[in-house]
């Protein structure tokens, strides 16, 4: 990487600059520091971390490293060398981390700072800044390392405003994961009061997800590549880069799936909306996956100068990236191949996997039986257990959804009406989706209070809802679901109850038949509700459970 020099920013393009403090807690000082390694090509940044940050944190890169002459100006409230030095430049196009020059200026103001840096010269730099600037030559081999002390020392308020230690660490180990997974070639290391946390091995996405998760769920992940173009920012390219976890690995919030705008990390609400569509009814109604996506739009199509902190973009094409990003999950998963990369355990529990992956099934052999519960099949060299409920669920639900689509949701008279009582939020929300519960085919008219006068149910191919399902509808509408999500939970409960039970035995034509249906399914390794519908068991596993030395052919 050539090293430009360090220029103060023109007063014009200052003027633009989107304002705010840029060092408002301990975190944003690891922000700042981090982007500045990336910006300077780093690819091994190591961050060590006292108490909550005030005390110290110290973040070491690899990078190109600065000349002396540049080190004194790098300090300067907006000098930068990220921009050229010419009038207004247009910030849009700007393709590094940082482009203001404001933050080492910033944490100069708040902290005591020092810089070690050499560009490759024979002698290194070392500035310290607390009252007065000291500049002495310094050993370094290429490379930055940034140490920032008693952070807010002078700035009571801010100190009170913090929140416990534990808390600041968790915000900057959250961060670091975030730039792990969108910078998934470069090292991460971080340390807290002398115990590495967590490190990445700077060899893709997946090593990024055993370094922040377990080896576990990196193996329970397929990575996406989807390359698109887009219209409306003038025929230009676009591609969507990330890894997701496959469904059955769950958290119950959203912070698990996480956003890189060109290797930045955003807090982009929309994205991960798209990313969460992307996943659609495989995942239960309260259970978020683990994902992180970066999106590389068209230059020019990004304004990164819309926050003071950088965490947030505009995007020009929004709607044209939010769909790119929904079909790149939708179909990374529905073309994963998930089999189970770990060695054989002789651990039966733990080997027994949810399977979902491309091709269902291949040639495979109904067995039998289990506890009419289970069916047992032959497949190659794995035993898959298919739960007989489940599989039915997800074959009715597929069925039921291409109905729907095709003639809407037709509707069930209820003769002579029921009246049903409802919370008064179920009333509010029966008012306010009055056109959807119509389209959901639900007949439904206010009757005084909070009761309502139920004359019509749904009842796609003959199944006929009850007045259950119009309670827990509304209930979910009351509490903020999505329209969309109603819909497909309604379809769920629908396909659910005329479903195969346990108990009900299968002759083996109708197993068969299942699981001929089971493979047709445009998703059929988990029900609608987000739970397996088939796990498998590698015959190696036996073969280490009976301490055979091989398989049966190998
Ligand atoms: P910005 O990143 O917006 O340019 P900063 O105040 O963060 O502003 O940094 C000022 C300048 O100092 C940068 O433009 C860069 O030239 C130099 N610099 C900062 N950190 C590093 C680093 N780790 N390695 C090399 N150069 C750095
Ligand atoms: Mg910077």
């Amino acid at each position: 990487m050539d090293r430009p020099t360090i220029h103060r920013l023109d007063e014009a393009t200052v003027a633009r600059i989107a304002a705010g403090e840029v060092i408002t807690r301990p975190a944003r000082v690891v922000a700042e520091l981090v982007d500045n390694a990336l910006d300077a090509g780093a690819e091994r940044i190591a961050i060590t971390v006292e108490g909550d940050g005030t005390d110290l944190i110290r973040v070491a890169d690899d990078g190109c490293g600065l000349a002396r002459a540049d080190v004194e100006r790098a300090i300067e409230r907006h000098a930068t060398s990220k921009l050229p030095a010419q009038t207004e430049t247009d910030l849009t196009g700007v393709s590094t981390l940082g482009f203001r020059g404001e933050a080492l200026a910033a944490i100069a103001d708040c902290a005591t700072l020092e810089i070690v840096t050499s560009d490759g010269d024979a002698v290194g730099t070392k500035l310290r800044v607390d009252d007065k600037v000291a500049v002495s030559n310094a050993g370094r081999a290429q490379g930055t390392t940034v140490t920032v002390t008693d952070l807010f020392a002078d700035r009571p308020a801010r100190r009170e405003s913090l929140a416990a230690a534990a808390a600041e660490f968790g915000r900057i180990s959250e961060l670091l994961a975030r730039y792990a997974l969108a910078q998934p070639d470069v090292r991460f290391s971080l340390t807290h009061n002398g115990n590495e946390t967590f490190s990445t091995s700077g060899s893709g996405l997946q090593d990024a997800l055993l370094g922040i998760y377990d080896a576990e769920t990196a193996s329970r992940s397929t990575t996406i590549y989807h390359g698109t173009t887009l219209d409306d920012a003038g025929g230009s390219d676009l591609a969507v880069h990330g890894i997701c976890c496959y469904p059955s690995v769950t958290r119950s919030t959203r912070d698990h799936v996480r956003i890189s705008v060109g290797g930045r990390p955003v807090t982009d609400i929309g994205l991960r909306q798209a990313v969460l569509r992307g996943y659609g009814s495989l995942l239960a109604g309260n259970k978020y996956p683990i994902a992180a996506i970066d999106i590389d739009p068209p230059a020019g199509t990004v304004d990164p100068n819309v926050h003071p902190a950088k965490e947030e973009v505009r995007l020009t094409a929004r709607e044209a990236i939010e769909m790119a990003v929904e079909t790149a999950v939708s179909e990374a998963l529905q073309t994963a191949d998930a089999r189970r990369t770990d060695t054989a355990t002789t651990d039966l529990e733990t080997e027994l996997a949810a399977v979902d992956r491309s091709d269902p099934f291949g040639e495979i052999r109904v067995i039998g039986p289990f506890r009419d519960l289970y069916l047992l099949c032959e497949d190659g060299d794995e035993l898959l257990i298919i739960d007989q409920h489940a599989a039915h669920e997800r074959v009715n639900y597929e069925r039921l959804r291409a109905a729907v689509a095709d003639e809407g949701i037709p509707t069930a008279p209820i003769e002579p009406p029921e009246t049903v009582s409802v919370d008064p939020a179920a009333a509010a929300a029966a008012e306010s989706h009055a056109d959807l519960l119509a389209e959901l085919g639900f007949e439904v008219t206010p009757f005084g209070g909070s009761s309502l006068r139920v004359s019509g149910v749904p009842a796609p191919l003959g199944r006929v809802a009850d007045t259950d399902a119009l309670v827990e509808t509304l209930g979910q509408l009351a509490a903020g679901h999505q329209p969309n999500d109603s819909r497909d939970e309604l379809l769920a409960d629908l396909a659910c109850h005329p479903s195969l039970k346990a108990g009900d035995r299968l002759t083996m034509d109708e197993a068969e038949q299942l699981l001929d249906r089971l493979g047709e399914c445009e998703q059929p390794f988990v029900c609608p509700h987000g739970r397996p519908t088939v796990c498998s068991l590698d015959e190696s596993t036996l073969a280490a459970g009976f301490e055979r030395g091989s398989t049966r052919f190998r």
